[in-house]
């Protein structure tokens, strides 16, 4: 078949890591983004440690530190007066997470798939897939001066997002779903950075603060049901919010100049979709979307990128080799997907306070829960752990 070997829908952690690797394996891959790049996008920045360990891994963790990103070296998690502090264990040597502006992140992957061999054309938006004999073999797109252009591939991988244009087309069943259970509302202040990401939570709250380049990312997370008030006036809700349950916080951001700008989003769909049929593959958002609440969303998408292009590599034909990593992704996503979910609850009762203080009277315990959080360790360990610590009694 003339054309690519494959073409990459989405130009972000998903879609420019996927494209980075392809081309390392030297197939000829084009990826596209109806974005100009460079651009953000929402998101609250903070990589997992598996994220940070897949950036090195690529050669590209140095070039995200010379950008000038803070380093995030602890987790300080604060619930009701108490301060669980730690950091989660290594991964593949990594211990330092990172939380980079997207037009920063976003770009220096797209330079290196670009590095690598891709070619990118960004302000082209995908419009339709071309099928042949019910194969995908490529898409239809408009480019940045208004044309539509065809361009032919073995392989679309659609990269583009929670509202795929690739799964839609292609027909990728939703697997499972569940209704959004979070809001989030964030800006960016003018505030020297902390080494640490802290985390403040109550019922049906949570607080965030991480150092991004150059400000402080400053986040607050709602049940779904807060949004239609929220909405009404998000930044005075945001603002009550932070000093309501971190007064700290609120202190430094009142000796800020005021954001330029406050983002948020309701909309954060729980769903596990099909990720392969002939000729097409998913990954990212567009396979997997989960509540971000749990800050796996970037680093999932890295390891998925990963494993679609050693799934390829395999030597296996391309059909097979989809089938399999559409299984496997099913396979590896489901526990992710339901942790954020209970996570998303937001819930801080009675057990969950006796196991934080749990966790503050026993920092490898704490190391433990972190490692869980941050992807380092299986939820099976550190249940098992638990069982040899019994709870303390709820105080009151
Ligand atoms: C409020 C919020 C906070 C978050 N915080 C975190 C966090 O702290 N840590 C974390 O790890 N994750 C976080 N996430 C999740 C994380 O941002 C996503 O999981 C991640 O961006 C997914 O990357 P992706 O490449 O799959 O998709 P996206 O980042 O959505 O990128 C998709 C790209 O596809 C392009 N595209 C879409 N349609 C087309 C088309 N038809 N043609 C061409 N291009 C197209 C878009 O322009 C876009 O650039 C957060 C998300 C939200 C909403």
């Amino acid at each position: 078949m003339s054309g690519y070997d494959v073409i990459v829908v989405g130009a972000r952690c998903a879609g420019a890591g996927t494209a980075l690797l392809l081309a390392r394996q030297g197939r000829r891959v084009l990826l596209l983004d109806r974005a100009a790049f460079p651009k953000d996008t929402l998101s609250t920045l903070y990589i997992q440690l598996p994220g940070v360990a897949a950036l090195a891994d690529w050669g590209l963790l140095d070039r995200l530190r010379a950008t000038g990103c803070p380093p995030l070296e602890r987790v300080s998690y604060r619930a009701a007066g108490i301060t669980v502090t730690g950091s989660s264990r290594p991964v593949r040597g990594q211990r330092v997470s990172y939380a980079p502006r997207r037009h920063v992140l976003d770009q220096l992957l797209v330079d290196a798939a670009v590095a690598a061999g891709a070619e990118f054309r960004d302000a082209t938006t995908v419009g339709d897939l071309l099928f042949t004999d019910g194969r995908v073999t490529g898409v239809r797109c408009r480019t940045a001066g208004g044309r539509w252009v065809s361009e032919r591939a073995a392989l679309v991988v659609g990269a583009d997002g929670m509202r795929s244009q690739v799964a839609r087309r292609a027909g990728a069943e939703v697997l499972t779903s569940a209704p959004p259970k979070s809001c989030a509302y964030y800006a960016f202040w003018d505030l020297p950075s902390d080494d640490a990401l802290t985390m403040t939570h109550a019922d049906g709250v949570l607080v965030g603060a991480a150092g991004t380049n150059g400000a402080t990312i400053v986040t607050c997370y709602l049940r779904q049901r807060e949004f239609a008030r929220a909405r009404q006036r998000p930044l005075e809700v945001y603002l009550e919010t932070v000093r309501e349950h971190d007064g700290e916080l609120y202190e430094r951001l009142r000796s800020a100049e005021p954001p330029g700008r406050l983002y948020g989003t309701g909309d954060q769909r729980n769903f596990i979709r099909r990720a392969a049929g002939p000729g097409w593959a998913l990954v990212g958002d567009a396979a997997v979307h989960k509540d971000s609440i749990t800050a796996w969303g970037i680093s999932d998408a890295f390891l998925q990128a990963q494993l679609l292009a050693q799934t390829l590599a395999s030597g296996t034909a391309q059909d097979r080799a989809l089938a399999e990593y559409a299984t496997t992704l099913r396979r590896v996503a489901q526990g992710g997907y339901e942790a954020t979910l209970a996570a998303a609850d937001l819930t801080l009762g009675d057990d969950e306070l006796a196991h934080l203080r749990l966790l503050a009277d026993h920092p490898e315990l704490a190391e433990l829960y972190f490692s869980v959080a941050s992807g380092a360790a299986a939820p099976q360990e550190y249940r098992a752990a638990l069982r040899a610590h019994p709870l303390p009694a709820a105080a009151g």
